[in-house]
């Protein structure tokens, strides 16, 4: 894969391409996560992302196949981190465990309250926000590449959007280098939200998070609990493709390549895909934008 790091690719010309994992709970599902590694690897993603559980729950999964990704499949791995459920301590012997496994960037998060509880609540040692923990990954490993998340449909906690791009601005002056965003199926949120962001003093990457929709059901889950919307055109061709998972899917790709080719012609640094550990429509989506001149 791509030598340079993530934030060299980020400053560059071409668009970067990334891809997001999250740790398999069983080894049913761990096969099917290697498999998408090897197969996404025809494609040159600059790196792949690790997700980080509520509650610490997969603090040993996240490291075991980041390690994975990067040695078996020669990936530049950013895992995530949360700050739930952990002291200030215990951050930072993980972060001390993602730099000794040669783990160069990470996505610092807040993280959701875990399964059953509505509040976030702070470990009674640990930290509130992810502007802390961007601070203090900086302060232990100041050479990490840190991402940070997003919202260009505002966080669903807070109360505007002023307000929730102050506190992006606090991760980025903490010391953040580029912003992943929030998954999105309408490109004027996004690209409303980078304008703002620039108008905030906000100037570093923004990458934008898109997911090809694979299950209607799913896709109404998730939006429901990020606080995503789903334009009404995109909800009718899925009505209309029903129980037919071939044509769902289908649907799914079209939709994302329509934002892809919009989001790249307008300047986007790249794309970063919310892959669910599938291949297959990433592979159909990257073979479109390949086709269409946007990789090579
Ligand atoms: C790209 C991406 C990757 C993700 N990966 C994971 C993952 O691996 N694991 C996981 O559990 N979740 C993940 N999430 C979900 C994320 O953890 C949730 O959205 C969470 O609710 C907020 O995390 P955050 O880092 O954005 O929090 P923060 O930036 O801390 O924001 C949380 C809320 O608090 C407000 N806020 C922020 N800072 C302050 C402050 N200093 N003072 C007052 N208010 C403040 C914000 O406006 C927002 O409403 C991911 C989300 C994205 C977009």
């Amino acid at each position: 894969m791509t030598n340079l790091s993530i934030k060299q690719r980020l400053e560059g010309t071409d668009p970067l391409f990334s891809i997001e994992f999250f740790p398999p709970k069983s080894d049913e599902t761990a096969v099917q996560l290697l498999r998408t590694a090897e197969r996404l690897r025809a494609y040159s993603p600059d790196f792949a992302s690790i997700t980080y559980g509520a509650g610490g729950s997969t603090r040993s999964r996240t490291l075991k196949y980041a390690r994975s990704l990067r040695e078996d499949y020669d990936y530049v791995v950013m895992p995530h981190l949360t700050c739930v459920g952990h002291s200030r301590d215990e951050l930072k012997s993980i972060i001390a465990e993602f730099k000794d496994a040669g783990l160069s960037q990470i996505m610092a998060l807040r993280g959701d309250p875990p399964k059953g509880e509505t509040n976030f609540t702070p470990h009674p040692d640990g930290l509130s926000y992810a502007n802390e923990l961007v601070e203090l990954i900086n302060e232990v490993y100041p050479e990490c590449v840190l991402g940070v998340a997003g919202y260009p449909e505002k966080h669903p906690e807070a109360s505007s959007a002023d307000i929730d791009l102050l506190n992006l601005k606090r991760k980025v002056d903490a010391g953040a280098d580029f912003v992943t965003t929030q998954l999105f199926f309408d490109n004027a949120h996004y690209f409303t939200f980078v304008d703002n962001c620039r108008r905030a003093g906000i100037t570093i990457p923004v990458l934008p998070g898109l997911m090809s929709i694979t299950s209607r059901d799913q896709a109404l889950r998730f939006c429901d609990m990020c606080g995503t919307s789903i334009p009404a055109e995109l909800d009718a061709q899925l009505l209309a493709a029903g129980d037919d998972k071939e044509a769902v899917e289908a649907v799914g790709v079209e939709w994302t390549y329509q934002q892809a080719r919009e989001l790249l012609e307008k300047g986007a640094p790249g794309l970063h895909l919310y892959i669910m550990n599938r291949a297959k429509p990433a592979v159909a989506l990257m073979e479109k934008l390949q086709a269409a001149g946007f990789y090579k």
